[in-house]
């Protein structure tokens, strides 16, 4: 290795060390720190933020990025060597475009945003939340401008987060499969007694459900030697290492969904990181490439795998077990249809299959609307209300159950909700290149083994961190690009057969 790709990496090292130290605290802010503490973290985030972001545009380390590049110029496209160049480079040039001036001020007020709004949503009192949102979205504005732009300042946000997505191609993607989502749901509609989730909302003991989820996502693959589990109002994934990924995970003792397929989701996005090659820990290609394919691996394991007859055949006895009574009355068949009740309902995280990819839609318009200014924020419940009518037929009663229940614009992440959908879109390919692969992946979940699957995501996805872009990956993978046309099949498939439709 040459000396200046060496020396570049030291320094690449410690701005990855800041930004996974900044991931502690985050991870902090929401397991563990008191209400006190939010000002003050935010303050220090912010101050790291700052560190972090001079660090990453130093003119010495745009000099590395030179002199290492002229090193390890011919070297092969898919080496480390060119690929940290490649990844260096661009995330310099980003980084290049922000003032660190408006990063840290994004971050400060993105920090206490959050606070603010958690409190207006258990309130719904959208008006003491109004003034922060009106703030995040004029700094978003200006972060698209700084970032630049062709068409339109979406494209410049979404970038950040699916390298080379354009809003253009987003609505492309979600105009050609929004007309069979609405036509399946209707046809569900009229149909709808035939399942119900009742079963899902007795009482379960929350112990219990964190043994059975534990004992779950530990079949999966999730390695607790280089992970853990705990509580948080929203759960999430992040790391600090490909040795040190933390999950967290909700419980209710009323509904067992959200820990139970939570923390299938949690792992899935934790077992990608988890897999990321050892050499790249530490550097700015470890972890996931895009939030797209991130969300394409939790997917999977919620819904591809986790919500699979074949599964529950397995896992339904040693379910029925843990919870003496509960089930008594009810067959796995039976539990398979309502673990997959299709329900027209205000809460996009707790969306079934069908209906998910709908709220995305509404917030990528939204977003959209709000960037351009043709929807202003003291407009957004009701334009939010008007246009969840529009989508779903049914209207949220308050702003609680409306546009105040994501975290994300309070966090700063516009741009964002459509790596969801798309990451549901890609679930379905990847999964259908892995089963081309392994036809014996769907027998052997049947039967509680998981690594053949696990293996094929490991060695086509994982262990490559950010070493290709989504759309290489993609390209590699499936010999194409994001297409909707499998998810849909699978999703009248699947759905045509719980419902019983003609
Ligand atoms: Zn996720």
């Amino acid at each position: 290795m040459g000396e200046k790709v060496q020396q570049l990496k030291t320094q690449l090292q410690q701005i990855s060390d800041l930004g996974n130290a900044m991931a502690v605290l985050g991870w902090d802010q929401e397991v563990m720190m008191p209400e006190g503490g939010s000002q003050p973290r935010a303050r220090q985030l912010s101050t790291m933020a700052r560190i972090s972001h001079q660090m990453a545009t130093s003119e010495e380390l745009g000099d590395l990025i030179e002199g290492a590049a002229a090193e390890v110029s011919g070297a092969d496209y898919d080496s480390d060597e060119a690929a940290l160049l490649r990844v260096a480079k661009h995330d310099y040039e980003q980084n290049m475009k922000l003032p660190v001036d408006f990063v840290a001020k994004l971050t400060q007020i993105t920090s206490e945003a959050q606070h603010v709004w958690a409190k207006a949503r258990a309130n719904d009192d959208f008006k003491s939340f109004e003034p922060m949102l009106e703030q995040i979205f004029e700094l978003t504005r200006q972060g698209a401008d700084f970032l630049g732009y062709t068409d339109h300042p979406y494209d410049a946000l979404i970038n950040q987060y699916e390298r080379g997505m354009t809003a253009a191609e987003v609505a492309r993607i979600f105009n050609a499969h929004k007309p069979a989502l609405i036509e399946l749901i209707a046809a569900i509609g009229e149909v709808e007694d035939r399942v119900s989730d009742a079963v899902l909302r007795r009482e379960y003991d929350i112990d219990t459900q964190r043994e059975f989820g534990l004992w779950v996502i530990e079949k999966f693959g999730f390695d607790f030697k280089r992970g853990r589990q705990d509580i948080s109002t929203h759960p999430f994934c992040t790391n600090f290492s490909r040795n040190d990924v933390r999950i967290t995970t909700r419980f209710y003792k009323d509904y067992l969904n959200p820990s139970l397929f939570g923390m299938m989701h949690e792992a899935g996005h934790g077992m990608y990181e988890q897999g990321s090659a050892e050499s790249l820990d530490g550097t700015p290609l470890a972890g996931g490439t895009s939030l797209g394919v991130h969300e394409s691996q939790s997917r999977m394991w919620e819904n591809v795998v986790g919500r699979s007859r074949g599964f529950w055949s397995w896992a339904y006895p040693e379910l029925r077990a843990k919870f003496p009574g509960v089930l008594d009355d009810t067959d796995v068949e039976s539990f398979y249809k309502s673990i997959n009740t299709v329900k027209r309902q205000f809460i996009r995280v707790e969306a079934d299959e069908l209906t998910y990819n709908l709220h995305i839609m509404l917030r990528f318009e939204l977003e959209c609307d709000l960037l351009t200014g043709a929807v202003k924020v003291s407009e957004l419940p009701q334009v939010w209300n008007d246009r969840f009518e529009q989508f779903f037929g049914i209207r949220p009663p308050n702003d609680t159950l409306g546009v105040l229940q994501d975290v994300h614009w309070s966090a700063g992440l516009i741009g964002y909700f459509p790596t969801y959908a798309l990451g549901n879109l890609l679930s379905m390919q990847y999964y259908n290149t892995a089963l081309a692969a392994h036809p014996e992946i769907p027998s052997e979940v049947a039967s509680g083994k998981f690594d053949t699957l696990l293996t094929w995501l490991n060695s086509n996805i994982h262990q490559h961190g950010r070493k290709y872009t989504s759309a290489e990956l993609t390209q590699r993978i499936t010999g194409g690009q994001i297409d909707p046309a499998p998810y849909v099949a699978y999703l009248q498939e699947k759905f045509t057969d719980v419902y019983g439709l003609g």
